[in-house]
């Protein structure tokens, strides 16, 4: 039975992440969700059987049926990460025994939505406002649907929002955007707690430095480019809301 329902949530992914492909592209075109999917370089209709998730990605060998030019990579890594990351959330509340529907939209809302502000701001190095602003408002009432106290959620909202304000300050906003400022409410007011907050920061940082060494490695001199803190900033997110409390635990037990 866990199984198959793991198997559907596998299946709700791909279906949500080939959307979430979509939705990321028409945010920043500025265009409506309605409408058939196209080609963005011959702008081509697709047909259904060109828009499987994953399949036709590797029917096609990830060329365009009708120009012949490159699929970008995003859309089956996408694809395959929400599917993932759908199903493990789901595992860590059957496991944990607590599972509600309003659970269930809640943490497929926080990943579809971090997945996002990490290909956004990977691809064009900004943090997507137009779908922030009304996020927060979004995961502030789940929450506070879930039980948690309007109150605390807005001083942890906060809280992010601060840390984040104190670098902008600092670095006279050469560090990082003020889209992060808002970043770090959104991960404040989502995540709810004031420790998985902090966790997901750390992790940010910390697999920010790692890819930095990599990077620094792999081209062998000092980056001119700019690396987005969006990213980074996700994927501490989704950790901590998956993982959290296992790291939290784990730590505490060195101690
Ligand atoms: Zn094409």
């Amino acid at each position: 039975m866990e199984n198959l329902l793991l198997a559907y949530a596998f299946m709700i992914g791909l279906i949500i992440g080939s959307f979430l492909n979509c939705f990321i592209w028409r945010l920043y075109k500025n265009e409506s969700i309605l409408g058939r999917s196209y080609c963005p370089h011959c702008r081509h209709k697709l047909a259904w059987f060109d828009n499987i998730p994953l399949f036709s990605f590797l029917f096609l060998k990830g060329k365009c049926r009708y120009c012949q030019k490159n699929i970008s990579w995003q859309y089956p890594l996408v694809e395959f990460f929400t599917a993932l990351l759908f199903t493990l959330s789901l595992a860590a509340m059957l496991k944990a025994g607590i599972y509600t529907p309003l659970l269930l939209i809640h943490s497929w809302l926080f990943i579809f939505s971090f997945i996002l502000i990490f290909v956004y701001d990977l691809r064009w190095q900004v943090v997507p406002m137009v779908f922030i602003w009304p996020l927060i408002v979004i995961m502030f009432t789940l929450n506070v649907l879930l039980g948690f106290s309007p109150l605390i959620l807005l001083l942890i909202g906060l809280a992010g929002a601060l840390f984040f304000a104190l670098q902008f300050l600092l670095t006279q906003g050469k560090g990082l955007g003020e889209g992060d400022i808002w970043l770090g409410f959104l991960m404040g007011v989502s995540l709810g707690r004031f420790d998985l907050l902090i966790l997901a920061l750390i992790l940010a940082y910390f697999i920010g430095a790692i890819v930095g060494i990599l990077l620094l490695v792999i081209y062998k001199k000092k980056l001119k480019t700019k690396i987005a803190l969006g990213p980074f900033l996700a994927s501490g997110a989704i950790i901590a809301f998956l993982y959290g409390n296992n790291l939290l635990n784990w730590y505490l037990h060195l101690l």
